[in-house]
């Protein structure tokens, strides 16, 4: 007689022979998902135990897993393995997250703050309330400047990260390659990344009409439930079954979309092309109250992902920027005549009033330009400045003052080195912003080049705060601006698409 048992999130059969096999792990309020589980490759068994919190034989062969909770083979009384306390371990959801709900970054449990960004940080920018320099500069400081652990690199290399539970026992990483459409899924115990198949029905994940960013989904959210994403044909609800290796997808918006979605508090919106131009599309989070708001008429491509900030949503673009406030119009507002952004160089920065400014060209010189406001005041400076939010750089010089400011100059040689910002960690220290960068060595060339074409012989990996910590020393790294800091499993990682492993510095002891 098969036994039947129930545990808090799964139901398990168990065989005449004291085999178990899984009929439903979905747990409350998530779908029902019975896993064929002994046509699972024997390689998966771990990861999928440990996404579980199931239970692994140590030296019986009764079953090839047990439930959740188990200690003990029921038939013969051996120990089993059961899988490691999750530490609580911070999730990311992708530099350029935004959120619908208050909280940001999930369950931080071991670094004991609430991550999330307050109100007057633009959301959409490269900036995080994890503590990173708590960790990063608690160093040794004789360590050597190279990774602690590598990741090989997923196959499909240019990609966004997302690391969460998803609502299963254990943090997993996933890597979509929004481009290519491949969503990678990496199994941390065979070590190994896996392309998830999509299931019947499910949309293509490429989009490459502007810049990618997607909406993460609320820690709340139903087991493998990632994150709303935009699609060539619309925004879509993206959920994971590692258990099946798959994903499927769940239609918030079917129109050709314009740019990515962005968050304004509870309602979330994007650019798409009606029957008569682009319009933008706005609804509750969860689908709820849609909205279509005709826009002027604007680029139907190559837009930015989008900003939240002071109650408004702004989209970049060459031409200019789309301003929208949940209950209002979108407004468009044009460069002033002749002047160009730099959008590679960083992003908005902040003045000391809280004012928005982006970097640009006029054909003549650099300036800053205002954001939000077609009277929008210019502050003309003399050079390049490589950054964003609060962490702006002149050269190898920080710039901790007013964004036009003359830069701050520590050590003269900084002269010949130029600084490129790629994550802020907020501190609301605006006299000592912190954050990780590359520092390219010995570099006198336009910034424009360092940026695009050339092939840097020597860059240095560096995190900038009370105390500079070099992490690592790259020979030969082209297109600098793709590195993608994020983090998963206790570690701060760098990726750049043409590297076959993934950097990683643990952001703890091992102890
Ligand atoms: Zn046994």
């Amino acid at each position: 007689m098969a036994t039947r048992w129930e545990t808090a999130r799964s139901v398990w059969i168990e065989d005449d022979g004291g085999s178990f096999i899984l009929q439903d792990s979905a747990g409350p309020g998530a779908t029902a998902s019975p896993a064929d589980w002994q046509a699972l490759p024997r390689s998966r068994h771990a990861d999928i135990a440990a996404l579980l919190g199931a239970s692994l034989p140590r030296r019986c062969a009764h079953s090839s897993i047990y439930p959740e909770g188990f200690a003990f083979c029921p038939v013969c009384g051996e120990s089993l393995t059961t899988p490691a306390r999750d530490t609580g371990a911070p999730g990311w959801r992708g530099v350029e997250a935004m959120t619908t709900s208050a909280q940001n970054a999930g369950a931080p449990e071991w670094w004991g703050v609430d991550a999330s960004l307050p109100r007057h940080v633009p959301q959409g920018l490269p900036v995080t309330a994890l503590p990173l320099a708590a960790a990063i500069e608690a160093r040794a400081p004789d360590a050597p400047a190279r990774p602690d652990i590598t990741l090989p690199a997923a196959p499909n290399a240019v990609c966004v990260f997302a690391a969460a539970r998803f609502g299963y026992a254990a943090q997993r990483l996933l890597a979509l390659a929004y481009t290519r459409n491949a969503l990678q899924y990496w199994d941390p115990c065979a070590r190994l990344w896996h392309v998830l198949a999509a299931e019947e029905g499910a949309s293509a994940l490429t989009f490459t009409v502007s810049d990618y960013a997607w909406l993460p989904a609320e820690q709340s959210a139903r087991r493998g439930e990632v994150a709303i994403v935009p699609t060539a044909s619309g925004l879509f609800r993206l959920l994971i079954d590692p258990l099946r290796d798959s994903y499927r997808t769940e239609p918030v918006l079917q129109a050709p979309l314009v740019s990515a979605p962005g968050a304004a508090r509870r309602r979330i919106a994007c650019l798409f092309k009606g029957s008569a131009g682009v319009a933008l599309w706005t609804a509750q989070a969860d689908g709820a109250d849609p909205e279509v708001l005709a826009c002027p008429a604007i680029p139907d491509s190559d837009w930015s992902r989008p900003l939240f900030y002071d109650d408004r949503l702004i989209w970049l673009h060459a031409e200019g920027h789309l301003l929208w406030q949940s209950g209002g119009a979108p407004t468009w507002v044009p460069w002033p005549a002749g002047w160009r952004p730099k959008r590679d160089f960083g992003g908005p920065v902040q003045s000391r009033d809280g004012r928005l400014w982006l970097i640009g060209h006029d054909g003549q010189a650099y300036s800053f330009v205002e954001l939000g406001t077609a009277s929008a005041q210019v502050e003309p400076i003399a050079g390049a400045r490589l950054g964003f939010a609060t962490l702006l750089f002149r050269r190898g010089h920080p710039v901790i003052n007013e964004p036009w400011d003359t830069e701050t100059i520590e050590d003269p040689a900084e002269n010949e080195s130029l600084v490129l910002p790629l994550l802020q960690q907020f501190n609301g220290l605006r006299h000592q912003p912190a954050g990780l960068v590359l520092r390219v060595e010995r570099y006198t060339g336009r910034v424009e080049s360092a940026l695009e074409s050339m092939v840097l012989p020597q860059v240095t990996v560096e995190w900038i705060g009370q105390r500079n910590v070099r992490l690592d020393e790259l020979v030969r790294l082209a297109r600098p601006a793709d590195c993608l800091p994020f983090i998963y499993d206790g570690c701060l990682w760098l990726h750049h698409p043409d590297w076959s492993q993934i950097r990683g510095w643990r952001l703890k002891d091992a102890a």
